[in-house]
């Protein structure tokens, strides 16, 4: 929560098949407030409802960015056809936290199709690299962020390599969702294995030694106090109370 802010939590959930079933798993009606939510499906579908009235599928390939701020409820299912038909279900949820002074403003929702991402192409085995936020060799990705933070997949064949630059002092990060790579020509990384990187360079290079999915996380570190409670992330304890109070009087809305 400190050391990569504002990359306050990953949660990883590794290529895992789920049978036939008639009730939807996944998370009932929970408030969030003071950073977004970013939901990466790579395999399965998630149903999504908020008391903002957001709302959709996240399709194999999508992204959902929901921005908390200031209060939200919802839940999040997997969605209806692939409970029943079941299938392999592997997604990313990440908590980006928000500078202080936007934490309290509206909620937004930003629903990213596949074909909306920023697409680099590398080489001519169909390599690429999809960019959600920020940029990548000049490549912009559509979400719009509240401070610099670049999120991306790197989707390279087996011989294929690249490179990522960033300021030195970004906080740096990556997930091999499937495949191998080789990071900096010498650490090998296998798949479903978590890379932080040092803040001590600007680049580091990654060689497909298998068919592999890179996520690449990078942002400008938020150098403010964290006070975090569960589904709250904000400055000060108090802060917190407050947002215990608000979520118990109702202010965060409404969801059945
Ligand atoms: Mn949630």
């Amino acid at each position: 929560m400190h050391r990569l802010n504002p990359f306050i939590m990953l949660d990883y959930n590794a290529a895992v098949y789920f049978p036939p079933s008639t009730k939807q798993r996944g998370v009932g009606v929970h408030p969030h407030r003071g950073f977004e939510t970013v939901t990466i499906a790579y395999q399965g579908k998630i149903e999504h409802q908020d008391s903002s009235g957001g709302g959709g599928i996240i399709e194999e390939g999508e992204v959902q960015w929901m921005t908390a701020a200031k209060g939200i409820l919802h839940k999040e299912f997997h969605e209806k056809k692939f409970s029943a038909q079941g299938g392999i279900f592997q997604m990313v949820q990440l908590w980006v936290n928000l500078p202080a002074k936007y934490k309290m403003s509206p909620p937004k929702y930003q629903a990213i199709k596949d074909q909306d991402m920023g697409v680099y192409p590398i080489g001519n085995q169909g390599s690429l690299v999809k960019i959600i936020s920020g940029s990548y060799k000049g490549v912009k990705g559509p979400a719009s962020t509240f401070s610099p933070v670049t999120l991306c997949n790197a989707l390279l064949k087996k011989g294929d390599q690249t490179d990522f630059e960033f300021p030195s002092e970004y906080v740096c990060a990556a997930v091999v969702i499937d495949g191998s790579v080789l990071i900096n020509q010498k650490e090998k990384v296998a798949a479903h294995h978590f890379i932080l990187f040092e803040q001590d360079g600007s680049t580091f290079s990654v060689s497909a030694t298998e068919d592999c999915i890179l996520l690449v996380l990078a942002a400008e570190p938020l150098h403010e106090p964290i006070a975090s409670y569960g589904p709250f992330v904000m400055n000060t304890r108090q802060e917190i109370q407050e947002a215990f109070e608000d979520y118990n009087r109702g202010a965060f809305g409404y969801l059945d």
